[in-house]
């Protein structure tokens, strides 16, 4: 581990003690190069802790138990402004520049700047966020389920309920069983649908999916032709709702062709930045079948959080049952050796913290 320089919050943002972080795919690509991101950098954009201090203008009070959402919406830009603060050109922009809203880093060492990532840097017993970044836990909620309702949770479930809108009976499918697949899952299952099948590489993770509630669970069958055989056998003739979690173009059109008249491939997986999607064309228009895209759910964390993990609360959205393994903050790097063996749901790192 390395000891860091973390400037005090200034307006507008908050200081976190953080608990518990999740690890997540996107910590992966940083560091594998697959997305592009600004170094050095603490990573880690899946965490939950407590606030400790505040900058002026926050209304926030020190010892808040919040989770942290990673895309601080402006409110004011033209994505916002049409209601769509998941696609905030502001945060976006702020993202990109490895610092916080006003693109400058609070993290230093040796008086050179050290980089966030995604406005969080969840790595680290500290964090200096936006305080918008901030949504409160309710009572009871443990941190480390808080911190995956931060990235996992909000993305796979707003992918079915936000993005898709699947109803009751709905068919769906979910392809690639990692922490978002599976949340996209718990989300199907919770919101009713019938069937919901489970397709992935992992026989493990195939067990874990129909433990969560899936009817079916396909093996990926070599190609996305094949393997959407099966998914359209198991639903009795396609899905309404492919989600795709894994970011590889032939789990995209797996995901279109196993879809019925009408249904639409929810592309959540997030793919290399040169990676392209060929798809058959005559059943886009004949059949009214459908490719969206689905960004941190569609979800709008201040109003989305709280009822997710009240939902956990209340026994109807099993997020502990995502938790595969709890490590320590300087075992990070066995966290990403387990995500890389592929059969890992959510590791999660313990970041210590008793206030
Ligand atoms: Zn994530
Ligand atoms: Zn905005």
């Amino acid at each position: 581990m390395t000891e860091l320089d973390l400037a005090p919050p200034g307006p507008g943002e908050a200081l976190v003690r953080l608990h518990a972080s999740g690890v997540c795919h996107s910590d992966l690509n940083a560091i594998d190069g697959t997305a592009a991101t600004r170094c050095p950098a603490v990573l880690g954009h899946e965490g939950a802790g407590v606030v400790e201090q505040v900058g002026a203008g926050v209304s926030l009070a020190p010892g808040a138990r919040v989770v942290l959402s990673w895309l601080p919406a402006c409110g004011r830009c033209e994505e916002c402004l049409r209601g769509l603060g998941h696609l905030c050109a502001t945060a976006w922009e702020g993202m990109a520049s490895g610092g916080l809203l006003d693109g400058m880093p609070r993290l230093s060492r040796d008086g050179e700047p050290v980089h966030h990532y995604s406005f969080l840097s969840t790595f680290a017993e500290r964090a200096v966020v936006p305080a918008a970044c901030c949504i409160p836990i309710p009572d009871g909620v443990p941190f480390e389920i808080a911190a995956l309702a931060g990235c996992a949770v909000a993305t796979g479930t707003g992918a079915v309920w936000r993005t898709a809108g699947v109803r009751p009976g709905d068919r769906v499918a979910v392809i690639g069983c990692g922490g978002v697949g599976m949340s996209a899952l718990l989300g199907a299952v919770a919101v009713g649908a019938q069937p919901v099948v489970a397709v992935d590489v992992s026989e493990p993770k195939l067990a874990a999916a129909q433990q969560l509630g899936a009817t079916h669970a396909v093996a990926w069958a070599g190609t996305a032709e094949a393997t959407a055989e099966l998914v359209v056998e198991a639903s009795a003739g396609g899905v309404d709702c492919a989600i795709e979690a894994t970011g590889r173009a032939e789990a995209a059109l797996a995901a279109f062709l196993s879809t019925r008249a009408r249904g639409a491939a929810v592309l959540v997986g997030i793919p290399a930045a040169d990676a392209t999607i060929t798809l058959p064309a005559l059943p886009i228009p004949r059949l009214e079948r459908r490719i969206l895209g689905s960004i941190y759910g569609s979800s709008r964390p201040g109003r989305d959080f709280p009822a997710l993990l009240e939902l956990y609360r209340r026994g109807r959205l099993p997020i502990d049952r995502l938790v595969s393994r709890r490590l320590p903050l300087d075992a990070v790097e066995d966290a990403f050796a387990a995500m890389r063996g592929g059969d890992a749901l959510r590791v999660v790192l313990d970041l210590g913290g008793t206030t």
